[in-house]
């Protein structure tokens, strides 16, 4: 058998062991899928959304044990695990209302009636990161189940237990087996057959720059749909005329939420010249404050980082000689934990500015005017989140359009809402998920034309 064996991140006890899956199971699962997947597009709608309300409401049962496998493989807080379960849970409940509103148009024509379907596009392979196991998941599989594919689903090595949890729930609430299949294994056999596999229409990757390139090619061999949410290294712009207390207040769960293992961790802050030093003085109580410590407890903020081999790699980014301006505690002894680090860089082209750092480590640097400051902001490769910080509307208005990005939030920090559409600009990644039309993107439009002669 190949496999891993899974430690808690927290104490580095051993969990259990999780068996790899391989090619040929690949191969297995996908024609499972493609069978099932016809039978599951010629249900009513209604049928289709009702099975989505039963894995909802199987969710939700299991939304405690779920949170808390959560909290023993990944490390995550208990409080933040059972907000993720309730999420899966709603953007089954959101996509649940999809099949049923799958509208196509009706098109004036000459001779005749033009009407599109949206049809499914078969079998989806979603493959997801350590980070956020379940809710990434739940983006790909849901709406892919509403417009009526089969889904099958890689999880991260470090972190398949709740994606497996979900697969045994989809199947109490009374979906077909096949209908959507979780498949452990190592990315470069399991993640790589759905890439290469002619019946695998579509893959929705999340996960680094580097292995979303290498999927995107292996999709234009085939010229099969893809879907990519990729790295991240946003900017928090703070403007002298904001509620700089606020500002500062919120600054550290911004970035130091899920030990800072977030696509959208605000890890720049930027902040105007003029308030520079007064925004670092409200800033270090913020980051000393944040209770870091067992995940198991109700009032932690942040847990450790997912493994020993990310803990080396957070750590690489903080020399001995680096500027540290303040950092935040973290517990001694077994566990994977870093401190939240604030780092007053020496140049805005350093390592740790332009690279993401995907820890607890956040740079913060000053900029001198409004241009200077969106000029620095889009001063990355990457394009997925910000914020912006200021009192004047009009400012607030023309930052949000400047900086190139697909999320941004002005006098807050919020990102992802299942009803909101979500993605990357440059290197972040192609295609939106979430919101209205996600569904829409796990189909293909047909046009059929109807003479009336
Ligand atoms: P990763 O790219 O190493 O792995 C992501 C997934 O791809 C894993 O399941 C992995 O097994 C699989 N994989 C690896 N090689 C593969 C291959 N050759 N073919 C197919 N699949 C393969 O990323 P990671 O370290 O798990 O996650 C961290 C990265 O994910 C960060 O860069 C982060 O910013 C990004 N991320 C982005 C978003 C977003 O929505 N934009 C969300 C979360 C994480």
């Amino acid at each position: 058998m190949t496999g891993i064996t899974l430690l808690n991140p927290a104490n580095e006890t051993v969990l259990l062991a999780v068996e790899h899956s391989t090619v040929e199971q690949v191969d297995q699962a996908v024609a499972h899928a493609v069978a099932v997947q016809r039978k599951w597009a010629a249900l009513a709608p209604a049928e289709r959304a009702a099975g989505l309300r039963r894995f909802a409401r199987a969710v939700e049962d299991d939304l405690e044990n779920l949170a808390r496998l959560e909290v023993a493989n990944s490390g995550h807080p208990i409080s933040q695990a059972r907000w993720e379960a309730g999420h899966v849970r709603d953007v089954l409940d959101y996509y649940a209302a999809a099949p049923e509103r799958m509208i196509g148009k009706q098109i004036p024509v000459a001779g005749g009636l033009d009407v599109t379907f949206l049809e499914p596009l078969g079998v989806v392979g979603v493959i997801v990161p350590w980070n956020f196991p379940m809710t990434i998941a739940s983006w790909g599989f849901a709406p892919a189940l509403a417009a009526g594919n089969a889904v099958v689903l890689k999880p991260a090595e470090w972190t398949p237990l709740t994606a497996i949890r979900l697969g045994e729930l989809a199947l109490d609430a009374g979906l077909p087996t096949g209908l959507f299949q979780v498949l452990p294994g190592r990315g470069e056999v399991v993640g790589e057959r759905f890439v290469t596999h002619p019946d695998v229409r579509k893959i929705v990757f999340t996960g680094s720059t580097t292995v979303g390139k290498r999927v995107m090619a292996g999709c234009a061999a085939q010229v099969k749909a893809v879907t990519l949410e990729l790295g991240g290294k946003s900017a928090n712009v703070v403007f002298a005329d904001s509620d700089l207390e606020r500002a500062a207040a919120l600054a550290p769960s911004a970035v130091f939420e899920n030990a800072g293992q977030d696509c959208c961790a605000r890890s720049r802050i930027l902040v105007e010249r003029s308030v520079f030093d007064k925004f670092l003085g409200l800033l270090e109580p913020a980051v000393k404050a944040v209770r870091v410590g067992s995940p198991d407890l109700e009032d932690t903020e942040m847990g450790p980082l997912v493994s020993a081999a990310h803990l080396a790699k957070v750590r690489s980014y903080v020399p001995d000689d680096s500027q540290v301006a303040f950092r935040g505690s973290a517990p001694d002894g077994a566990g994977y934990w870093f401190p939240p680090t604030v780092l007053l860089p020496g140049s805005r082209t350093d390592r740790a500015v332009t690279e993401e750092i995907f820890g607890p480590v956040v740079t913060v640097l000053p900029f001198d005017d409004e241009a200077d400051a969106i000029a620095l902001a889009n001063a990355s490769e990457y394009g997925l989140s910000g914020s912006i910080w200021t009192r004047d509307v009009g400012r607030a208005i023309r930052v949000s359009r400047g900086i190139e990005s697909g999320n941004l939030s002005v006098n807050s920090h919020s990102s992802v809402r299942y009803s909101t559409p979500f993605g990357g600009f440059k290197h972040s990644g192609l295609g939106r998920e979430l919101g209205p039309d996600a569904a829409a993107a796990f189909t293909e439009t047909k046009n059929v034309f109807i003479s009336t002669d």
